[in-house]
């Protein structure tokens, strides 16, 4: 099963909605290229996501006045 993300550009040639993804035989998502035939795999794609997500929690946590200091 193969299916194209709708805008994503591809980080080798630059080329928009030319990236798809399929998943290979361990269960992963693998980015493919149709124009220039880059490949890779994005179990980053939600480590991405989760920097941000701290980032907001260490914001608000530093907002609010800290305890324990010591
Ligand atoms: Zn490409």
């Amino acid at each position: 099963m193969a299916r194209f993300i709708a805008g994503a550009i591809c980080p080798a040639c630059g080329l928009v909605d030319k990236l798809f993804i399929e998943r290979n035989t361990e269960g992963e998502n693998i980015r493919n290229c149709v124009a220039c035939g880059f490949s890779d795999s994005q179990p980053d794609a939600r480590k991405v996501q989760n920097p941000w997500q701290s980032v907001r929690i260490s914001a608000n946590l530093s907002e609010k006045p800290a305890k324990g200091s010591c």
